[in-house]
């Protein structure tokens, strides 16, 4: 079968330089495994951290690719709940199922935790014609749900649904702030709370604003305006008057960090709650503290989600309640130039590759 394959890391990253399409064997299942023929699989930004070997030397050679969907072609002889012919969807965070942490659900937690396609190996990702998984990383797609859509949505849908639904617990009525709305995860981030019956303010660039209201957003706001957080305010002020007077943010979803954290703070109501699982423009932030104690801030921390999670999200993508975006489709011999694309950003929605 033809698969994308690196034998090395590249520098600068020159993702061509390392790319190769190679005719390797397709797998055999292992007694708790399916084998599936993949029909679409999304990209993540992990596919460039490993073919970086930066922060983590990931196995080599390597197949990169998290979110894979595909038909069932093969099961193992220990394999109950999914048969030959089913569409499946990865759920990426494979984790041991027997620690305390996977046993008290939070699986996402497991000392044992993988992603597939990026920190498993050798040659086990998504970017191929055929490949596998234990029966308990499988998702069955909803009727209804494209290959391409239930790829678009699997890591990237299910650690907004978390940080939402899971930790921040939201509820109707409340005020949601959402930062970098036209993200990949700020675009479901939206769009779960406005399903939950939230008033949504998002944030991004300019550009991407008009496509934040369109996917539901009450109110859209350029973040890279250094008052962003003043008109934010503003318009909680102005919420507040329909509701109980009280201005501010219940819930903000986030996974920027960098500068935009302090001015974030000051926006929270008392006993309200930021959620955060990234800190793409920088970790290393400036907190004032009273914000917190004063206020009775809540600060939650939230990566990836469990596999009931992935199911409930999709059912509700089987629903129309949630749409994927995704911004362009690619083949496997293109992947250089689908990568290079996410690097720098300029999308909207997921990439999705072909094999
Ligand atoms: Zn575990």
């Amino acid at each position: 079968m033809r698969a994308l394959v690196y034998d090395n890391y590249c520098v600068n990253d020159d993702y061509a330089s390392v790319l190769q399409i190679k005719d390797i064997p397709e797998p055999a299942p292992k007694p708790n495994e399916v084998v599936f023929r993949v029909r679409a699989a999304a990209l993540n930004y992990d596919d460039i951290w490993g073919m970086r070997g930066v922060p983590l030397k990931v196995p080599l050679p390597h197949i990169s690719g998290s979110d894979a969907a595909g038909d069932v072609i093969a099961i193992g002889d220990d394999v109950t709940g999914i048969k030959i012919g089913d569409r499946i969807v990865s759920h990426g965070n494979m984790s041991c199922r027997l620690c305390k942490n996977c046993t008290s659900g939070r699986e996402f937690d497991c000392k044992k935790r993988k992603v597939w396609g990026f920190e498993t190996g050798p040659l086990w990702g998504g970017y191929c014609e055929v490949t596998h998984l234990p029966e308990v990383n499988a998702v069955k797609i909803p009727d209804g749900v494209s290959y391409e859509e239930a790829a678009a949505c699997s890591m990237t849908l299910m650690t907004a649904w978390h940080m939402l639904v899971g930790r921040a617990q939201i509820k109707p009525g409340q005020l949601v702030l959402v930062m970098g709305g036209g993200s990949g995860m700020g675009i479901f981030g939206i769009q779960i709370a406005k399903m939950y019956g939230c008033t949504v303010i998002a944030t991004a660039s300019g550009d991407k604003l008009e496509k934040c209201l369109q996917l539901g957003a009450d109110y859209a706001v350029d973040h890279r305006k250094e008052d962003w957080h003043k008109q934010v305010f503003a318009i909680s002020k102005e919420f507040a008057k329909t509701k109980d007077g009280i201005p501010g943010i219940d819930v903000i979803f986030e996974h920027i960090g960098g500068l935009h954290w302090n001015k974030e703070l000051t926006l929270l109501k008392y006993g309200a709650t930021l959620v955060t699982t990234g800190a793409t423009t920088g970790y290393d932030v400036i907190t004032d503290l009273r914000h917190i104690f004063f206020k009775g801030t809540n600060i939650l921390g939230s990566t990836l989600a469990t596999k009931s999670e992935l199911e409930d999200a999709l059912y509700w993508v089987s629903k129309g309640k949630i749409r994927p975006v995704i911004d362009s489709v690619y083949t496997i011999d293109n992947a250089a130039e689908a990568h290079t694309k996410m690097l720098r950003g300029n999308l909207f929605g997921k990439i999705i590759m072909k094999p």
